[in-house]
């Protein structure tokens, strides 16, 4: 599948705020967000007011770049939001948050996504004592997410657990046992306790045109 390979610190300046998609330096002073708002290229000191369709049009890339994922898999999470009943942006958050290697992001045994869904795609994850090797397998409230045995030793599964203690990052609808290397996927959260970092209603005007 096609994936982007360029610098990761230029998405966060075109978005201008912090996606979080390296590890450590995203929470030190060396992220390029701090040394350097502003968008990447020869124009990017030149703010220009964004167009209606241009501030939708960013909310919808960044949230797509926070959770690593493609347009047409995206589309089909909105396509599949729209469908269900409730809020629309709601079920989107939803939708990207129970994706297995969120999770395992989210659980704290990846510094980031990316390392997340890689190690997932390598097969170090189990769940309810299955393999899981599908970065986009859907975790639902109850699952117990394990990193295999073989695997507890390895260092970007450390590195996470060290950055996610560090950070003492926690979330209520997730409860993690670092000794014993796995944690439990509690329940679905809500919107007001997910971090939403862009505009919603913009994606959902975008994606209704
Ligand atoms: Fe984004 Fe992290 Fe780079 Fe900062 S260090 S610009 S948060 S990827």
């Amino acid at each position: 599948m096609a994936r982007y390979i360029g610098s990761l610190c230029k998405l966060c300046r075109r978005e201008g705020f912090k996606l979080y998609l390296k590890g450590e330096r995203c929470y030190t002073d060396k992220c390029a967000i701090a040394k350097r708002p502003y968008a990447p290229g020869q124009h990017g000191k030149q703010a220009k007011k964004p167009t209606q369709y241009g501030m939708q049009l960013r909310s919808k890339q960044a949230l797509k770049r926070i959770y690593g994922v493609l347009e047409r898999q995206f589309r089909r999470y909105f396509e599949e939001a729209s469908r269900k009943e409730g809020n629309t942006g709601e079920n989107l958050m939803r939708v990207l948050e129970t994706r297995l290697d969120n999770v395992v992001y989210q659980m704290g045994f990846a510094v980031n996504r990316r390392t997340a869904r890689q190690l997932v795609r390598h097969g170090h994850f189990l769940v309810n004592g299955k393999k899981v090797d599908i970065p986009s397998y859907r975790v639902r409230p109850g699952d117990v997410i394990e990193v295999k045995e073989k695997s507890r030793s390895a260092l970007p599964i450390k590195q996470g657990i060290e950055l996610a203690q560090k950070a003492n990052r926690k979330l209520d609808w997730i409860e993690v046992d670092y000794n014993a290397f796995k944690g439990t996927f509690l329940r679905l959260p809500t919107l007001d306790e997910m971090d939403v970092p862009v505009d919603l209603q913009a994606i959902i005007e975008l994606y209704s045109k």
